[in-house]
């Protein structure tokens, strides 16, 4: 350690001087802000980076499950125009792979509008260049989006939403805030409070345990579903996570390794598990679908799409090529952590993948 960061610092000033603060808040700090969040001011991905994403390791990803939108786009009769949409597109990698895929789909790309939903400044330029054979707009948030059928993908996109954590005590929650041990960021339970949100989750937890919600994930999620149930359309949702929160997940990522989440902040990469549960209500009446990543691979063709990129492939990069396949769907790897939730209007058919109905 060499001294507090720079976002340290301010941030144990605004807790000395109000009190203190959400876990929300802190990741909304550490991410977001503009001078020294982790968004504004990092290349994350990749090698050199601080984590690998599904995109990243191999171009399968982005071409398999834009192949499945590609087929809701189909079975929803090719409206046209619509809106092709990645929330989150990190270097433009999925979105690249899904379009280069889905070039030989009739009347794909003469009917698509391609939006991108970034935060990032920095990161939009990094997709510009990416994606510069293409005509791309980019959008502040889901409610810019046009009115017009929309067919969405996310990768690692609700993970890095701020979370509020709670461990229950008795009917009550304490939750987790952020205050100063001394001069340093350290976590602490608060009085034990009711919270209103938290009553179904009476039924299925015991003392002591710990639930965590995404207040931003619920309104995105809304906001999606309207759209596809007004206009027609699909969602492709992939994340780590699992149905219904359960247990401390918040965790911080610097070079690939977990790090102390109060350590550095603005330094590493914070992130929580995705309550798909959450997501799903959020999302209703729309259908919902949800599978695992290596399940939905799987059904998507994984397999024969590998043997034939490998049969151009020898020595290292074959090698890598199999590893990368593991990588994805094995299931002590991400076939298992990650799951992917469809969305689709009720009466239509789900898109390929994840098309079994969720619990
Ligand atoms: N989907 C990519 C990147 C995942 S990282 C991949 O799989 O490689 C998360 C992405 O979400 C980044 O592009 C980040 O800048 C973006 N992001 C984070 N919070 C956001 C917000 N509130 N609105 C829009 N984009 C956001």
């Amino acid at each position: 350690m060499t001294g507090p960061t720079p976002l340290a610092r301010r941030i144990a000033a605004r807790i000395a001087a109000t009190g203190p603060i959400t876990l929300a808040d802190y990741m909304a700090d550490c991410l977001l802000d503009p001078d020294h969040g982790y968004y504004a001011t990092r290349e994350p991905f990749g090698t050199a980076g601080d984590f690998t994403t599904a995109p990243e390791i191999s171009q399968m990803f982005g071409e398999l499950m834009g192949l499945s939108l590609a087929q809701a786009w189909l079975d929803q009769g090719a409206p046209s125009p619509f809106t092709l949409a990645e929330i989150g597109p990190g270097r433009g990698t999925l979105m690249a792979d899904l379009l280069r895929a889905t070039r030989g789909v009739p009347g794909f790309h003469a009917a698509m509008r391609v939006v991108l939903v970034e935060a990032s400044p920095r990161l939009r330029d990094v997709q510009a260049e990416k994606l510069a054979a293409f005509q791309v707009a980019w959008a502040d948030d889901i409610a810019a989006l046009p009115e017009a059928p929309l067919f969405l993908i996310a990768n690692e996109f609700f993970d890095a939403l701020p979370i509020r954590q709670f461990t229950r005590a008795g009917d009550a929650w304490r939750e987790t805030m952020v205050t100063l041990d001394g001069e340093r960021l350290s976590p602490a339970l608060g009085a034990p409070m009711a919270q209103p949100t938290l009553a179904p989750r009476l039924a299925d937890t015991t003392e002591g345990e710990v639930v965590e919600i995404c207040p931003a994930a619920g309104p995105i999620m809304a906001e999606i579903s309207a759209r596809i149930r007004r206009h027609g359309g699909a969602a492709l949702i992939v994340d780590y996570g699992g149905w219904l929160s359960r247990g401390d997940t918040f965790q911080a990522l610097a070079r690939h390794r977990f790090a102390d989440p109060f350590a550095t902040p603005g330094e590493a990469d914070l992130t929580a598990h995705v309550d798909f549960a959450a997501l799903a209500a959020a999302a209703a009446p729309a259908a919902c679908a949800y599978a695992t990543q290596g399940t939905v691979l799987t059904r998507l063709g994984i397999a024969a799409r590998a043997d034939r990129l490998a049969a151009g492939m020898q020595g290292p990069a074959l090698d890598a090529h199999r590893a990368a396949t593991r990588r994805l769907t094995g299931a002590d790897e991400m076939g298992s952590l990650f799951k992917v939730l469809a969305i689709h209007p009720p009466g239509t058919p789900c898109p390929p993948g994840p098309d079994q109905r969720a619990a």
